[in-house]
């Protein structure tokens, strides 16, 4: 199973915010989209990933003043990507080991979907149930 298999079943929508945007703007953006991370997007592409972990984190150390602070004082600024092509299996490697939940999608450079951990685990429990049948069919035929 490739990512491109994963994209054509949940669609290619990507919440994006400006760097330049105030935290405040990325929690309303959170909460509307119902997501846990926000795509970063500036003048040149792809500039970092924030997720609601950053936020609860900084909030601790900043407090309210960090609703003013903008979305750049808190992302991620070196985002590990993934394109179509790459397999399901990998992607659930990386995500594992390096422990985050979302990798955005690019192709040719464009950004072109976001996968969550949720996304992988359901694809492999659907490829898990499809085995079970066929190895069920292939019993009850035997
Ligand atoms: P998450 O598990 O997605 O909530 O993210 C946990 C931490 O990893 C946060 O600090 C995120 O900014 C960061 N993060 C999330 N996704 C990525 C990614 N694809 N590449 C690099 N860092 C990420």
């Amino acid at each position: 199973m490739r990512i491109a298999d994963v994209l054509r079943t949940k669609g290619s929508a990507v919440a994006t915010i400006d760097p330049d945007a105030p935290v405040s703007e990325l929690l309303r953006s959170l909460a509307e989209h119902n997501v846990g991370a926000i795509v970063v997007v500036g003048p040149s592409g792809v500039a970092g990933i924030v997720s609601e972990r950053d936020v609860v984190r900084r909030l601790h150390a900043s407090g309210a003043a960090l609703l003013a602070a903008p979305v750049s004082s808190i992302m991620t600024a070196e985002v590990f990507t993934c394109t179509p092509s790459d397999t399901v299996d990998s992607l659930t490697v990386v995500m594992t080991e390096r422990r985050f939940r979302h990798v955005p999608v690019l192709s040719d450079g464009q950004l072109v979907g976001i996968v969550s951990i949720g996304d992988v685990v359901k694809s492999r429990i659907g490829q898990l149930e499809q085995s079970q049948d066929q190895l069920q069919a292939y019993i009850s035929q035997g």
